[in-house]
């Protein structure tokens, strides 16, 4: 947990340096989320006109998306998907298009980012006080039931069915991305000009900062067990999402096992990268994508992003070497010396 309250006082540092107090057209609030988001959210208005509408209604659509889209929970409707191989079973829209949209990120990934990792992410796990390293031959059974080609959607019925036995959903990897993103439009429909939506590792700076400057967004530093930021991004109307090693781990025999999945081993990716950060104007497509890329390493990661307008990435590896794509070149800055870039 402290990991993302953490985060979240980073860019309200940025955001407050300076203020002695808060002026009173600025509003913050931040609440636990306790199903697929994890996470203290904090959103930050800036501006603001006194109306506790936009807020209230962010927190109703977070606290929504919480509990409809957990893996845990038997109430939600990833629950109600789950477990059943070749019965459809009807979800909400939102529900549909997302798994319809992870679906499409999987087949463009191929296969890196798959949201029917549910048995592996089970076996190992990790997150919960259950963590183990599960045998080779408990790793390829939970295998059989992986693969996002055997989610089948029926959008007129707005219906999933998952086609192979033992499948699972996880949507862990996506879903605070997809209420990231809904927040945001929430906040365009209510004329919020400025804003902060903080939800730890998930971070969207909403229009420019109130001096019309760009926002300045601190990304953790991937380092276990450390604090602070390790680069700074400037940014606008641009979600920041970081996927990295820190987050969810455990240890045993002196090996470290961490939460993003290699979906082909059935393990913790082990490629030697420790944290990706992708920047797009959707937060729900640079969260996949933040996993995506951390399965498929620098290279192969940076060659994706650059296929896809307007979508950026930062990719740090073990050595602390940095890898960043071309567009970010005027607008990014190292500011702990011990981080280096690569080329
Ligand atoms: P975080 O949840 O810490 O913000 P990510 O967005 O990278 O980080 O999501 C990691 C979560 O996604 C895991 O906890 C797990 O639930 C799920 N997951 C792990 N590996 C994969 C994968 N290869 N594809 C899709 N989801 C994954
Ligand atoms: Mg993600």
């Amino acid at each position: 947990m402290r990991r993302l309250l953490y985060a979240s006082l980073l860019i309200m540092g940025f955001a407050l340096a300076g203020c002695a107090a808060r002026p009173a057209d600025e509003r913050v609030i931040s609440k636990m989320l306790d199903g697929p988001l994890d996470t203290v959210s904090t959103i930050t208005l800036y501006g603001w006109s006194g109306d506790e509408k936009p807020i209230e209604d962010i927190f109703t659509m977070l606290y929504g998306i919480d509990a409809r889209m957990s893996a845990i929970s038997e109430e939600s409707e990833i629950s109600a998907i789950s477990g059943r191989t070749g019965t459809p079973a009807k979800v909400s829209k939102d529900t549909f298009e997302l798994i319809e949209y992870a679906k499409k990120i999987s087949a463009e990934t191929e296969g890196a980012f798959d949201i029917t990792i549910r048995p592996v992410v089970s076996l190992w796990g990790i997150g919960t006080e259950n963590t183990r390293v599960p045998g080779s031959e408990e790793i390829d059974a939970a295998l059989l039931s992986v693969g996002y080609e055997g989610i089948i959607l029926d959008k007129a019925m707005s219906a999933v069915t998952l086609s192979k036995k033992g499948m699972r959903l996880d949507l862990g990897g996506i879903a605070k991305g997809f209420a990231c993103d809904k927040a945001v439009e929430i906040f365009k429909n209510a004329d919020v000009r400025h804003g902060v939506i903080d939800m730890g590792g998930n971070v969207y700076v909403y229009g420019l900062k109130p001096d019309g400057s760009l926002w300045k967004v601190g990304v953790k530093n991937p380092l276990a067990g450390e604090n602070g930021y390790f680069c700074v991004v400037e940014a606008a109307d641009r979600a920041i999402v970081t996927s990295g090693v820190y987050e969810r781990f455990f240890e045993s025999d002196g090996k470290f096992y961490h939460h993003i999945m290699n979906p082909r081993t059935g393990r913790p990716v082990d490629n030697g990268l420790i944290s990706v950060t992708v920047i797009s104007e959707s937060s729900t497509q640079a969260d996949a994508l933040s996993t995506a890329c951390f399965v498929l390493g620098a290279e192969r990661g940076r060659r994706h992003l650059a296929m896809l307008p307007n979508v950026e990435g930062i990719f740090v590896a073990d050595d602390l070497s940095v890898r960043i794509t071309p567009g970010l070149r005027d607008v990014f800055n190292i500011v702990d010396e011990r981080f280096k870039m690569a080329d």
